[in-house]
């Protein structure tokens, strides 16, 4: 059979902690198997770019099969040129003394040039995924800034606010962490996003059947896996980065291989007014794909009171992170 043609994926931010983390992991055909080769483009600012240089030689190195090139740059347009996946990663962090409406300004002029530098030179089939922080609303100003790529192929991760709520639920029901499925993050990537244990299931079961502790549930259970990253960069003296990586490749291939049937992922999609959320927003919902690129939010599923108002606490933060950008919004 003839070698299949290589995906290009983009990376931004390729010299950081995340992107040291995530482009081995693409180039040994994590994230779309092991016959499916890959091209690299790779996208940093010029202080990152010697940084760049030496991840290069460290991917030469390694000697991929599948990495069929390596492209890098600090031009925009180089960047995702032909480019059929778009993982924006590289942002600005938030420093000490900024207020959240200057860290969205200081991202908007990052996410708006590079939605419109993808519009203009991505392959047709470009799909998108905002990791840099305020995730969320960095894509929505990317999404909104390229009109010519329909709003349901821009992606913002939630995954890893999912599989560590899921490690959580696993740990405290004692059971292996494939056991506990169906597990949404509601809202914004941020301390106000709602892990769902009340529609997660654990072997198939209510996991609020198999844990029945719903103080732990309601308390510990919500700020464990909202403060988890903090967590990690105080034992660990920098921010979590593989498992960041890691939950880039689970939310890219869950769009290009399929949920299973039954289950879900977690995504930030645009809503079209799922559950009451104002459409247009870039919104965490439980999300079933069809490995053909399709994905419909998960509709159907109840919310008790506690729930409910967890869930309009996100929705009115993201609505005030649109509201802060809206001059960056065309
Ligand atoms: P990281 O690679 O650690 O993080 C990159 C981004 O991912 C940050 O915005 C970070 O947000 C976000 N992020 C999302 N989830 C997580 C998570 N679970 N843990 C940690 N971070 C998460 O940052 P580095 O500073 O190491 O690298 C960033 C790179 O981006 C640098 O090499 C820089 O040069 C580059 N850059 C590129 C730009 C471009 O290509 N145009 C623009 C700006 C920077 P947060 O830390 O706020 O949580």
């Amino acid at each position: 059979m003839a070698a299949k043609n290589p995906i290009h994926v983009t990376v931004t931010g390729a010299a950081g902690q995340i992107g040291y983390a995530l482009l081995f992991r693409i180039a040994s055909g994590a994230l779309f198997g092991p016959d499916q080769p890959v091209v690299l483009r790779l996208l940093e600012i010029e202080p990152g770019m010697k940084a760049l240089e030496g991840v290069v030689m460290e991917l030469d190195d390694c000697a991929f099969p599948l990495l069929a090139d390596i492209e890098t740059t600090t031009d925009l347009n180089v960047a995702f040129n032909g480019t059929s996946w778009a993982l924006l990663v590289g942002s600005i962090p938030r420093k000490a003394g900024m207020e959240r409406g200057d860290l969205l300004t200081v991202n908007g002029g990052i996410f708006g040039p590079q939605g419109q530098a993808i519009a203009n030179n991505a392959a047709s089939n470009v799909r998108v995924l905002v990791v840099g922080n305020p995730c969320n609303t960095n894509c929505l100003i990317a999404r909104s800034n390229a009109p010519e790529i329909p709003a349901d192929r821009w992606f913002a991760m939630t995954r890893l606010d999912e599989n560590r709520a899921k490690s959580q639920l696993a740990q405290k029901a004692g059971v292996p962490v494939a056991s506990v499925t169906n597990l949404a993050i509601w809202g914004n990537h941020s301390a106000t996003q709602f892990p769902d244990s009340t529609n997660a299931r654990i072997d198939g079961r209510p996991a609020t059947e198999v844990i029945t502790d719903t103080e732990w549930l309601q308390g510990d259970f919500l700020t464990t896996v909202q403060k988890r990253g903090a967590a990690i960069i105080e034992a660990r003296g920098l921010s979590s980065a593989a498992s960041a990586a890691n939950a880039a490749i689970d939310s890219v291939a869950a769009v290009h291989h399929g949920t299973a049937p039954g289950d879900w992922t977690s995504l930030a999609v645009v809503s079209h007014g799922e559950y009451g959320v104002p459409e247009g927003l870039q919104f965490g919902f439980p999300v079933a794909t069809d490995g053909k690129g399709g994905w419909t939010v998960v509709e159907g599923l109840t919310h008790d009171e506690f729930a409910t108002e967890r869930i309009r606490i996100t929705t009115e933060e993201l609505v005030g992170e649109r509201d802060d950008v809206a001059d960056l919004l065309p």
